[in-house]
């Protein structure tokens, strides 16, 4: 607003302090009817209007006097993804960039390629071959390129894709001995892009083995083409001896400068003395655990959730210190991050416990993070989360008694076995009587203190 020339001296003296006295001012959020989103100084970090660059007010939908209230949709935040903040709870470049740009699905071979103690240079070669875009003679000859057609490796047949990493004598050999390395003895594909996609299926995980098996893949294919460009290029060659021990040494330098350490099976030891590796083997020990009764007097809540590829749900069950259950629920949860998924099972327990009275109140989960949110308040949340908690710590903070633990997996499958029912509604309540009976065996060996066994 423009400074009226026909105000008296005093009014516009007063106006054209207004920057300074907006430093001053703040707005309390009542019915949120009343606050507008970009122009009033409700936020933390002041007026949004001056935070943001103008061009992200103009992109967003929301228009220049929205209110807050217009941002909020069934009780958790609707802001235009651009708007958001990331993870940290802080506004940044980086995190608008990623809300704004197409994300295309991830190839299936991405896990075999990119992972933890790749070697870059080779898993560039093996990103360039699954995008079939390395120039073997086959596609420079379909391109008119005048050359000669054949294997430089084997001297034998044309060399295309399936030929070089596949079929060929030279290749074949240096690949089946990898494999056996690795501990398989597997029926070769008839195609490379089958035996990619044989390998994306057995490669998986982190674990060391994995490692071996993923660095020999890229290992491979980036020697390959180097001694058929060397070949080609600089008229050296190598026998597929040699070739098959340059890899071999490769891998095990680069995994042999790092402690590694890796569960003791047979399979394992086997595989690491072929390769030789130092590595420490964790024994594995079991451990026993029990259902956790509350102190007398107080309730026990166990909660839990699942997802599936559309959204996620939550479970909550009651339980006093004999083991009875008093209620239970079950809701669906908005697509998120883990953490808004896990303080969503809690809110629901909460808010369970508070409809029906209960003031003392412990809590059982086997999420660590969890925990770690009440005994670490400096926990920094997303900032989508804060919604959430200040809903967790309004109920906590109407309670008598307040305690959360960390419990093993085991002994919370009472609330593991509720994902069998997925809810069809935000939140509802679950009668006892409609347990399966699988469930209500769970609850009577929890009663009867059933010894679990986990690692
Ligand atoms: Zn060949």
């Amino acid at each position: 607003m423009s400074i009226p020339t026909d105000a008296s001296w005093c009014w516009r003296r007063i106006l054209e302090h207004r920057e300074i006295a907006q430093n001053f001012t703040l707005h309390l959020i009542g019915n949120e009817k009343q606050t507008r989103f970009w122009k009033d100084s409700w936020h933390p970090l002041g007026v949004l209007f001056d935070l943001f660059p103008l061009a992200l007010q103009f992109d967003s939908i929301l228009i220049v006097n929205a209110t807050v209230d217009s941002c909020i949709s069934e009780n958790t935040w609707d802001i235009p993804h651009h708007l958001r903040a990331g993870n940290s709870g802080d506004y940044s470049l980086k995190d608008t960039y990623e809300a704004l740009r197409p994300v295309n699905p991830q190839p299936w071979w991405r896990h075999l390629v990119w992972f933890h103690r790749c070697v870059p240079r080779h898993s560039f070669i093996t990103w360039i071959t699954l995008h079939h875009a390395l120039k073997t003679k086959d596609k420079l000859i379909g391109w008119g390129v005048n050359i000669d057609p054949i294997c430089s490796l084997c001297g034998l047949e044309t060399e295309n894709e399936d030929h070089l990493f596949l079929w060929c004598h030279y290749s074949q050999y240096i690949w089946k001995n990898l494999l056996s390395l690795m501990g398989f003895d597997h029926q070769l594909s008839s195609y490379w892009e089958s035996e990619v996609q044989w390998c994306a299926q057995k490669f998986s995980g982190t674990n060391l083995i994995t490692t071996i098996r993923k660095l020999s893949l890229n290992a491979y294919i980036y020697h390959v083409w180097g001694e058929r460009n060397s070949r080609i290029f600089r008229r050296e060659a190598r026998t597929q001896y040699t070739m098959l021990h340059i890899i071999v040494e490769e891998i095990r330098l680069k995994l042999s400068v790092q402690e590694n350490v890796i569960e003791d099976t047979p399979l394992a030891r086997q595989i690491l003395h072929f390769w030789d590796i130092p590595v420490t083997y964790k024994i594995h020990a079991e451990i026993t655990c029990q259902w956790q009764e509350p102190y007398q007097g107080a309730v026990l809540i166990n909660c839990d959730g699942s997802l599936n590829d559309i959204s996620g749900s939550f479970r909550a069950i009651i339980r006093n210190h004999e083991g009875v259950v008093l209620a239970t629920a079950a809701g669906i949860a908005r697509r998120s991050t883990m953490i808004i998924y896990e303080l969503q099972e809690l809110e629901a327990g909460l808010r369970l416990a508070n409809k029906y009275g209960f003031k003392r109140v412990c809590v059982g989960t086997d999420s660590q993070v969890m925990v770690s949110v009440f005994h670490k308040p400096n926990t920094k949340l997303p900032w989508t989360a804060r919604y959430i908690w200040r809903c967790i710590k309004n109920y906590v903070n109407n309670l008598d008694f307040f305690s959360i633990k960390y419990i093993n997996r085991q002994s919370n499958c009472a609330a593991d076995n509720l994902a069998s029912i997925w809810p069809t509604a935000e939140f509802m309540e679950i009668n006892p009587g409609s347990f399966s009976e699988e469930l209500k065996k769970i609850i009577l060996e929890d009663k009867c203190k059933k010894v679990y066994y986990h690692s």
